[in-house]
């Protein structure tokens, strides 16, 4: 069975590079009928917090990516960890250190005068003696002293790393007893039965490291992906500069869960040229030896693409639903069908559908002066006024169709052409010049509304 997880640190918001590897470990465990755990990295008391973990919680809510089990805190699993380095101290595959701080400042110092890489010098790996008085001992894995542990990557291939060059018997546990984060990521990943671990590719220098726990406690080493980081348009990694970096801004910015989980996906996987993927697709074809080895490029205008796409093809009543948070309640609306049916053709974000929605429902409070300026001429108040008359006259009005005609009724009385009409009128409906079809908005705002814009423009 494959078993994969999400492991978020809870230092702040959830990263779309962080979900995008938590999509990417969904998908290939869902894909197996495997599972997906979700587990927060809380053991680093001076930088999480609940609001943090929280606050990660509900963006995968808001996604939709639903996890196997409960979370797992490592907080709550501290004993666990210390049964565990108990073992390794047992087994002899660690050992206790009784260097103080300042010894180990003064072996950095010496090293760094000596051009070399600062590491641990293995002082205590053999001690048998009695412990320095005073002293409180940390836990220390013992490493392999030479060689190279290979990381058999299934993005980047084996990736070799020289031991002398990265490893020392690192801590596992400090003198308070806390554990430190290569050994609980291993310990955890190996307990809760991982089999495949997908993240970010600024981890693949702690794999290593994570390699030692495995082999020291006879765990089996799970096959790794390391994803190449998200870059901006430099080349650099994404920063909140490049655009929103919290994936619960692409909700406030107006984006479906739907719309940036397909974006997110093809950020350094593809399938063909095909771009669009539904999550059923994403399911059936994604594979994570597929993933590029190259970062992929963060690129808005593709977002926007894929956004807009997704609401043009959404229920008017999951609509109504989202935009129900940008503040626009349509569901007793009873021209709902007609408003949406005509937005969704032209609106990226579910906000700026929002803003176009109140445009039209929100009688305008202004009209702007450049437009009128270009459409409001001396003709056309009798122009309007006839239009005013002709839709009071025109009877039972419901369709686009039904005010179009009294449009055409106009033109055709007053032998002018639609723009002669269509500007002005769409002054006093819109208090500007641009805007969906004046014969739909009419058909939402209905004759009254209309007339009373019209009033409000001549008055
Ligand atoms: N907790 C780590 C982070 O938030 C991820 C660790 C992992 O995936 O192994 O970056």
């Amino acid at each position: 069975m494959v078993v994969t997880r999400f492991a978020p640190s809870p230092t702040g918001y959830l990263h779309i590079g962080g979900l995008r590897t938590a999509l990417l470990s969904y998908l290939w465990a869902r894909r197996n009928g495997g599972k997906f755990l979700l587990r927060i990295e809380d053991t680093d008391f001076s930088r999480n917090d609940e609001a943090a973990a929280r606050a990660i919680v509900e963006a995968f809510k808001w996604v939709g990516l639903e996890h196997d089990g409960t979370i797992e805190y490592q907080s709550s699993r501290l004993a666990i960890y210390q049964e565990y380095a108990q073992k390794l101290l047992d087994s002899g595959k660690a050992y206790k250190c009784y260097m103080s701080k300042e010894e180990l400042e003064a072996l950095r110092e010496e090293q760094t005068a000596r051009k070399e890489r600062p590491k641990y010098d293995n002082r205590y790996r053999d001690f048998s003696g009695i412990a320095p008085e005073g002293r409180e001992a940390v836990i220390r894995i013992k490493a392999p002293l030479e060689g190279s542990i290979t990381v058999h990557d299934g993005v980047k291939g084996d990736v070799v790393f020289n031991v002398a060059d990265i490893l020392d018997d690192f801590i596992i546990a400090r003198a308070d007893g806390t554990p430190t984060y290569n050994f609980v990521v291993a310990v955890d990943d190996a307990l809760m039965g991982v089999t495949d671990v997908i993240r970010g590719d600024d981890h693949l220098s702690n794999t290593p490291k994570q390699i030692v726990v495995y082999e020291a406690l006879g765990f089996r080493v799970p096959r790794f992906f390391h994803v190449p980081m998200i870059h901006n348009h430099e080349g650099k990694k994404l920063s909140k500069r490049d655009g929103a970096t919290d994936v619960m801004a692409y909700k406030t910015l107006g984006y479906t869960p739907e719309a940036l989980l397909n974006f997110l996906v093809r950020l350094g996987w593809s399938h063909g040229d095909q771009e669009i993927f539904s999550m059923k697709e994403m399911l059936e074809l994604f594979d994570p030896s597929d993933i590029n080895r190259s970062a992929s490029v963060y690129n808005v205008e593709k977002l926007d693409w894929l956004n807009s796409h997704y609401i043009k093809n959404m229920s008017n009543d999951k609509l109504c639903e989202l935009l129900e948070f940008h503040g626009v309640i349509l569901v007793s609306h009873d021209k709902r069908e007609i408003l949406l049916d005509a937005l969704k053709e032209r609106s990226k974000t579910l906000v700026e559908m929002a803003n176009q929605i109140n445009e039209i429902l929100v009688r305008p409070t202004g009209f702007d002066e450049a437009a009128l300026k270009k459409g409001y001429k001396e003709e056309s108040k009798g122009i309007l006024q006839t239009f005013a008359r002709a839709l009071k006259n025109g009877g039972e009005l419901h369709l686009p169709s039904d005010y179009h005609h009294v449009m055409e009724q106009v033109v055709a009385q007053l032998e002018i052409g639609f723009g002669k009409i269509g500007q002005p009128l769409r002054i006093a409906l819109m208090g500007k010049l641009s805007g969906p079809g004046l014969d739909t908005v009419m058909a939402i705002i209905g004759v009254d509304e209309t007339l009373a814009r019209i009033d409000a423009l001549l008055a």
